[in-house]
């Protein structure tokens, strides 16, 4: 591992600016380094570019030049969005010059033991509650990574007794080597950014390096009902803390009695609690899981991994009930946003694949209006059949996979179904599958909006989404 002082005097290429790009670039300025900062984006797109240059960092847009990379660099930091094919880094990489994202960096700066999560779903929930949780057994923690601040930034201020608390994607993961979490978190696995990745298998083993340089000293938390991430554990060097809502582990966090699998084998009546049970056989109740303060069995499964990792981190178990049930959730994450003709709204903007929506519309007991529909990523979103065939009264579809989503309603036999063709703007359009939404509900239902797909075919982000549909919920 090279500490970033190693580069002072030598060439260090930041490519991609955005908030992580800025970061990593002042620091190795402040270290002395020839800090160059290269985005393909017209120098009018990167508004991030002006507070470099007033620090006298060179910053080249609207191109990769040609030159960028040469023997003479040192380090590449790659924005993790930015492909492998880009032109810099297959140059960097010919060159066997180093290439790395800004979480490497962070790690190498940071005084502070890091808690990684990572996972497809329930990352920035998980993250957020571990925060909560932390800070109420009187520890500090520092959240960042994929969440918003900066990693570089948290390890700035961070000191070896904070804990920071680390959302981490496969994207980021990706370009790590020796970056080691002292308590390394998969929440599970399912198919997404297969286009990023080219595959599941290039997924996997980017999620998987998250573990790459644990020892025994350190602790590997795993979702032991995600088939994926128990195949993981035979392979990590950390001490496994396993997780789960249908086991009763001989050693982990779980639930007693388990759930049954099969739902049509449980009982509503029975009470559960959530356990830890250690391998001496000692066992701690934590709380009943209809206490939490979030609904559904994918947030329960959060909790228990939130639950895992502060146990690792150190927390007294007992100080941890106050926060799992006051804790509120995250916006735009099966958001409750209002209430209109005795019709209750909830926003769940950031399901942007078919299993996030899965899971919200089983935590909701209602009758419940979908409305979904976004960016096409080329699935046929046939998964979602069961779904729309057992669990939905109404389905409106919006954006670049509408087509394809009737049709499975179609297949599903749902007849309640509204496809919005686009209007002037992303808004309208959004605002006019409410209306549809509202004319298929009745007193006691739910419209959800879920939309399984990412947002960019129409919108800024899944943010922008969330918002104006909340806004449309409020105004109709
Ligand atoms: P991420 O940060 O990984 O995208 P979030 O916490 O933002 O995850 O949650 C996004 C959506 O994913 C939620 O609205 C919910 O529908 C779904 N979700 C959350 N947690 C889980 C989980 N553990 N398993 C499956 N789906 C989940």
């Amino acid at each position: 591992m090279n500490h970033p002082e190693s580069y002072r005097g030598r060439k260090v290429v930041v490519l991609g600016l955005a908030r992580s790009g800025v970061s990593v670039a002042k620091v190795f300025h402040a270290l002395g380094a020839d800090v160059v900062v290269n985005d393909k984006k017209e120098r009018e797109l990167c508004p991030e570019a002006d507070e470099l240059t007033a620090l006298g960092i060179s910053v080249l847009c609207g191109y990769h030049p040609d030159d960028l990379v040469t023997e003479q660099t040192a380090l590449l930091v790659k924005n993790p969005g930015i492909p492998y094919s880009a032109d810099p880094i297959r140059r960097a990489e010919e060159l066997g010059v180093e290439v790395v994202t800004e979480v490497e960096v962070a790690y190498w700066l940071s005084p502070a033991p890091i808690i990684g999560i990572t996972g497809s779903n329930g990352k920035t929930t998980t993250t957020t509650w571990i925060g909560e949780l932390l800070k109420a057994a009187g520890t500090n923690p520092i959240i960042a990574g994929n969440i918003g601040t900066p990693l570089c930034e948290a390890a700035l201020v961070a000191s070896a007794e904070d804990w920071i608390v680390a959302e981490l994607s496969s994207f980021q993961l990706k370009g790590t080597s020796a970056f080691r979490p002292k308590v390394a978190l998969l929440l599970n696995i399912a198919e997404t950014h297969l286009d990023y990745h080219g595959g599941m298998e290039d997924y996997v083993a980017s999620k998987e390096k998250l573990f790459a340089n644990q020892s025994s000293d350190d602790v590997a938390v795993l979702n032991w009902d995600d088939p994926v991430c128990r195949g993981i554990a035979a392979r990590v060097k950390g001490s496994v803390l396993p997780f789960s809502l249908y086991e009763r582990l001989e050693q982990g966090v779980c639930v007693e009695p388990p759930f049954a699998k099969n739902a049509d084998a449980e009982s509503a009546a029975v009470a559960r609690e959530i356990v830890w049970r250690r391998e001496d056989g000692t066992e701690t109740a934590i709380l009943p899981v209809d206490e939490l303060g979030i609904p559904g069995r994918h947030n329960a499964a959060n909790a228990l991994a939130a639950i895992a990792a502060c146990l690792s981190a150190g927390s007294d178990p007992q100080a941890l009930a106050a926060a799992l049930r006051g804790f509120r959730g995250v916006e735009h994450r099966l958001e409750y946003a209002a209430e209109v003709n005795g019709v209750k709204y909830y926003n769940d903007s950031k399901a942007t694949n078919p299993i996030a929506t899965t899971m919200s519309v089983g935590s909701l007991s209602a009758p419940i209006v979908l409305i979904a529909g976004g960016l096409d990523r080329g699935s046929d979103y046939m998964e979602l059949l069961p779904l729309f065939r057992d669990r939905l009264k109404g389905l409106v579809v919006l954006g670049e996979t509408r087509a394809k989503l009737a049709a499975v309603a179609e297949l599903a036999g749902l007849e309640s179904v509204r496809m919005v063709e686009p209007v002037e703007d992303a808004e309208s359009t959004l605002r006019e599958a409410v209306r549809q939404a509202a004319l298929l509900a009745e007193l006691g239902d739910i419209v959800l909006l879920s939309p399984a797909c990412a947002s960019w075919d129409m919108f800024e982000s899944y943010e922008q989404r969330g918002r104006i549909f909340k806004d449309s919920a409020h105004t109709l």
